[in-house]
């Protein structure tokens, strides 16, 4: 049944990763996209695969985690039976409410102990969802693996998510779906159903390069990190989009690589996203 829940995740994921491509407008061919989904729908038992087509049809999210013994979507509590049986994994929990597929959460990045607006009183653009601390204009990382681990070890330096190793394993498991490198050298590596805390990111650079899975082998140079709490499903699409219309620009792209600190280049990110993440 375990299995069944990991397909359903990856199919969730796999929808998402297309609407992540609209998103960021990218001109990549979505066929291999396509061609998973069918392939993983296909390997579903009938009647299940019939139910996560009817949730699609009304909601974005069909597959979604437990949060305190409630369904996280509708927000209402749910059986201590069915929290029990999901948390077992033996057999596949709905929400008794809304109908959506339940699954017990195993991740812990969660709860920043940080606020982001502890210092100002109004957050605005992109500061509402990354801060200073979280650049990194000279990333050592020279793997897909390493970007995301040195990433995620600045988010837990930063107090922004409780666990980088569970974050990091989380990135790589959605990593291995399907990349989220786009065109332009930029990657969007993210966890999703975090509890808790606001949307963050953190940005990395390797001028040199490195191979993230994007298409025809190019290298990615910028990587967003994001961590995304369930409620920020869909700003999380307006984020990437404003993200790359800021970088599909070369003269952008330039601007951000050419700096060598973490302040210069939060002070280059704010000022490039001034009108793209209002
Ligand atoms: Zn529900």
């Amino acid at each position: 049944m375990n299995n069944i829940l990991n397909q359903l995740i990856q199919l969730q994921e796999l929808n998402f990763a297309k609407e992540e491509q609209k998103a960021s407008n990218s001109k990549m061919p979505l066929e291999q996209l396509e061609k998973s989904i069918v392939k993983i729908r296909a390997q579903l038992p009938p009647e299940v695969a019939d139910r996560y087509d009817r949730l699609q049809k009304h909601y974005p999210l069909a597959v979604v985690p437990l949060a305190n013994g409630s369904c996280s979507r509708c927000g209402l509590a749910v059986p201590i039976a069915v929290v029990n049986a999901a948390k077992a994994g033996d057999q596949l929990q709905y929400c008794p409410h809304c109908g959506r597929f339940l699954f017990y959460p195993d991740t812990v990045a969660r709860q920043p102990k940080k606020k982001l607006d502890s210092k100002r009183p109004v957050e605005v653009g992109i500061a509402r969802f990354s801060a200073p601390g979280l650049m990194a204009p000279k990333l050592a990382a020279t793997t897909h693996e390493e970007v995301i681990g040195e990433l995620a070890k600045l988010l837990g330096d930063g107090g922004f998510v409780e666990d980088p190793a569970t974050v990091t394993e989380l990135a790589l498991r959605r990593e291995a779906i399907v990349s989220t490198a786009v065109e332009h050298g930029l990657a969007f590596p993210h966890v999703r159903d975090v509890e808790g805390g606001g949307l963050t990111f953190a940005v990395g650079m390797k001028e040199k390069g490195i191979k993230f899975g994007a298409h025809e082998d190019h290298l990615s140079k910028i990587f967003f990190f994001i961590v995304i709490p369930t409620p920020a499903t869909a700003f999380y699409l307006r984020l990437l989009a404003g993200l790359v219309r800021t970088f599909e620009s070369t003269e952008a792209r330039k601007e951000l690589l050419d700096c060598d600190t973490p302040e210069q280049m939060w002070k280059t990110l704010v000022k490039l996203t001034k009108t793209t993440v209002p």
